[in-house]
């Protein structure tokens, strides 16, 4: 069966030099959502536990729950829970809505809007936030952005920056106005934090770096991150072609000269992209994939009992003119995650 392999010494290395950039373990939330980046979400929580990581952040509740004892500090991003929350789940206010709907005494984060626009309040609407928060028992854990530009080298980190230090605040503002405590500040992902030249916010939300990629090159010292995760492929069968024949769908791939080939169970349905033949996509290990990717499998020119798909999801995303984060989250979750923990 194929499988996706999870080497447990890159990823604590990885997870070295995140903390390391930090300040300590302390100032890491790793983001665990979408099933780890494709990772395998229980698995990589109970290897992010062993190395000492506090914070978790998910997409939902059912994300939360699976790891609610892993971790005493879990910020939920995108959803809100009918009942109040065990207390170290935090729920997102993505707008002023939200805080109308939120469970009573549930605790929360504000996200705030500096400019992404997609989600989060605008800064002008904190008080009428915290008037909410109050009369609806809330517990106000954190404040927190994201930032649209922390990839690519412009000013826009910087003003984006800027505008947060301004609500940040006014949130202090209007703690003492509201007898609340100081909450938690947090605002840079994996390129923000490695763009920082001295990191001093409450922790920072990690999730790309840990898994050992950063799409920006521009990052002011670049980290020798490694790959964590690798797509292997088991034959299926083995097959004499001969010159001129054509093989797997539409017949796209036409035999030059006697060829063996083998069919291998790893296809789009396990998340890995459609190739449609046209063009020539080399393996790890120089190996061909021949003509249409299946839905269940693939034909290369192999006869290896296994063979490494992906090793390096940055490589491929370059071939499909996309990011290192797609190809990872589109792995199936039904692909069997492997821990190899050989140190
Ligand atoms: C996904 C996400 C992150 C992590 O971003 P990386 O680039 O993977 O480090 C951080 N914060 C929020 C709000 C996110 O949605």
């Amino acid at each position: 069966m194929g499988y996706i392999k999870i080497d447990a010494k890159n990823f604590f290395e990885n997870l070295e030099i995140v903390s390391k950039k930090a300040g300590s373990k302390k100032r890491v939330a790793l983001v665990l959502k979408d099933n780890a980046y494709g990772h395998g979400l229980e698995e990589m929580a109970a290897l992010a536990y062993e190395f000492g990581i506090e914070k978790a952040v998910v997409r939902n509740m059912a994300e939360a729950l699976k790891i609610e004892k892993l971790f005493g500090y879990i910020l939920v991003l995108s959803e809100i829970p009918q009942e109040k929350p065990i207390p170290n789940i935090g729920i997102t206010v993505n707008c002023i809505e939200d805080l109308k709907k939120i469970p009573p005494f549930s605790t929360v984060e504000l996200k705030i809007d500096t400019g992404m626009h997609r989600n989060g309040i605008e800064l002008s609407e904190t008080k009428e936030a915290f008037d909410l928060i109050k009369k609806r028992g809330l517990v106000l854990r954190g404040v927190f952005t994201h930032f649209r530009s922390a990839d690519e080298l412009s000013t826009e980190l910087f003003w984006q920056k800027k505008r947060f230090e301004k609500a940040k605040k006014r949130v202090l503002e209007l703690c003492y106005e509201f007898g609340f405590e100081r909450p938690l500040f947090h605002s840079c992902n994996s390129a923000a934090l490695f763009r920082s030249e001295s990191f001093d916010e409450d922790f920072a939300r990690v999730g790309i770096a840990a898994y050992g990629y950063l799409e920006s090159d521009e990052v002011f010292d670049m980290p020798e991150l490694k790959p964590v995760l690798s797509l292997w492929g088991e034959k299926i069968a083995s097959k004499r072609l001969k010159k001129g024949q054509r093989l797997g769908y539409g017949g796209v791939f036409e035999a030059d000269r006697d060829i063996v080939v083998s069919t291998y169970d790893i296809g789009y349905a396990d998340g890995f992209f459609r190739l449609d033949g046209s063009r020539e996509y080399i393996l790890p290990g120089g190996e061909k994939i021949l003509g249409r990717v299946s839905m269940d499998s693939m034909s290369i020119d192999s006869q290896k009992q296994e063979i490494c798909i992906i090793d390096d999801a940055k490589k491929c995303a370059r071939f499909f003119n996309t990011i290192s984060y797609e190809i990872l989250v589109k792995l199936s979750p039904f692909l069997k995650r492997v821990v190899n923990r050989q140190m």
